[in-house]
C-alpha cells in the first residue's frame, strides 16, 4: 500500500501514520520528495480498509497495491482454472462452452423439447430454473424438485451437464443429486451465508455478478466460496443496472477482459439477462465470444411467447441454431473452438 502525505503534513502526522501502519503489521519505507512524503507499506495483509488511513490527519491519498482477494486472484495462482464437468466438458479451456435452455422448467414437454433442440445445436450444458427469484411474488416461482428431476433426465438423455439456480441454503441438499453446477444468482451474489455453504460442496458453482456489484465485489464473493475449499467457481457477467432504459440491464462486456486479467477463474457471459430482449441476444453473444468469454448462458424456449418467465429474452429454437452457426465462425478467429 502506498500512502501519500499532504505537502504540509507535519512530522507528527507522518509519525502517526507510520505507527498505524506498523501496528497493522506492515514494514514502512519513507521517501521524502521535494514536495511531499510518501510511505510505502510492505506486508502480507490483505484484510484492511484503506479508508482507515485516508481519514488520518495529513494523508492525501492511499493506493492499494495487493488485491483484497487471494484465492480468486492471479497474484497467487497464475494459470487459468479449468472446471471439469461429468459429461467431459471443460469450462475455461480452449472450447467456449454454451449453456442453454429455458429460464424456468415449466413442464416435461417444454423442457425435453428445449433440451433436444439445444443439445443438437451444440450446447454442452442444459439450463433451467427450478427455484425462481422473481421480482413479484405473484408470478411463476418454479416447479422445485419436480423440475430438478426433469432436468437430470433430459440432461442425461441428450448428453448435457445440468445447471440450476440455488436460492437458499436448504436447497443445496435437495439439488445435489440432480445438478452438475449450482447457479448462485445475481440477487444472491452477496448472500454470504449461502456462499459459505456453497464453499463446502464439491460441485462447480456459477456465480453471477450482482445487479449493482463491482467486479471487485464479484471476486470477493468468489473468495467466500473458495475459502471454504471449493475452487470450482465459474464467474458470470449478466448485466448491471445503469441509467439506460432501452435494455433490461447493461451487459458489461468489458468485465470479460477485466476478469481475465485479475482472476484465473473462467468467465461466462449471459446476454439473455444482460439485454432482456431477444433481438439483442445474438449480437451480444457474438461480442462476448470475441471479447474472450469462456462460456455463454442463453435462454431458449420452444415457444417463447408462452413462456412463464423471461419469454421476451428467450430465443426461438431457430434463432439459437443460427446463433451457434455464427459463433462457429467467430470462435476460431479468437483462437477458440465451439461445440
Ligand atoms: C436466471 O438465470 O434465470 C436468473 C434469474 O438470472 P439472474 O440471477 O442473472 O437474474
Ligand atoms: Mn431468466
Amino acid at each position: 500500500m502506498i500512502v501519500a502525505m499532504l505537502e504540509h503534513a507535519s512530522e507528527d502526522q507522518i509519525q502517526r501514520v507510520t505507527d498505524h501502519l506498523m501496528k497493522m503489521g506492515f514494514a514502512v519505507h519513507r521517501t521524502t520528495g521535494a514536495r511531499q512524503s510518501v510511505l510505502a507499506a510492505v506486508g502480507k495483509r490483505i484484510d484492511f480498509d484503506t479508508r482507515d488511513l485516508e481519514v488520518l490527519p495529513g494523508v492525501e491519498r492511499v493506493h492499494r497495491i495487493s488485491a483484497p482477494y487471494k484465492l480468486a486472484g492471479r497474484q497467487f495462482h497464475e494459470h487459468d482454472t479449468v472446471v471439469k464437468l461429468p459429461n467431459g466438458t471443460e469450462i475455461g479451456g480452449k472450447e467456449v462452452v454454451v449453456m442453454a435452455g429455458p429460464c424456468s422448467v415449466e413442464s416435461r414437454e417444454q423442457l425435453f423439447a428445449a433440451a433436444e433442440m439445444v443439445g443438437k445445436s451444440g450446447a454442452k450444458v442444459l439450463r433451467g430454473g427450478a427455484f425462481k427469484p422473481r421480482s413479484s411474488p405473484y408470478t411463476f416461482q418454479g416447479l422445485g424438485l419436480e423440475a430438478l428431476k426433469l432436468l437430470r433426465e433430459a440432461g442425461d438423455r441428450y448428453g448435457m451437464a445440468v445447471i440450476s439456480e440455488v436460492m437458499e441454503i436448504s436447497q443445496i441438499e435437495i439439488m445435489l443429486p440432480y445438478i452438475d453446477i449450482f447457479q448462485a444468482g445475481a440477487r444472491n451474489m452477496q448472500n454470504f451465508n449461502l456462499l459459505r455453504e456453497l464453499g463446502k460442496v464439491r460441485k462447480p458453482v456459477l456465480l453471477k455478478r450482482g445487479i449493482a456489484a463491482t467486479i471487485e465485489e464479484l471476486l470477493l464473493s468468489a473468495e467466500y466460496i473458495m475459502s471454504g475449499g471449493n475452487y470450482q467457481v465459474i464467474l458470470c457477467e449478466r448485466g448491471i443496472r445503469t441509467f439506460e432504459t432501452y435494455t433490461r440491464n447493461t451487459l458489461d462486456i468489458s468485465a470479460i477482459p477485466v476478469v481475465h486479467k485479475l482472476s484465473h477463474l473462467p468467465i461466462t457471459s449471459d446476454p439473455s439477462h444482460g439485454t432482456g430482449l431477444r433481438d439483442k441476444v445474438a449480437p451480444m453473444a457474438c461480442a462476448s465470444v470475441a471479447a474472450g468469454a469462456d462460456a455463454l448462458l442463453i435462454e431458449v424456449h420452444p415457444s417463447p411467447d408462452e413462456a412463464l418467465s423471461d419469454g421476451a429474452q428467450s430465443l426461438y429454437p431457430q434463432q439459437f441454431s443460427e446463433l451457434m452457426e455464427q459463433l462457429r465462425m467467430i470462435a476460431p478467429a479468437v483462437g477458440r473452438t465451439i461445440g
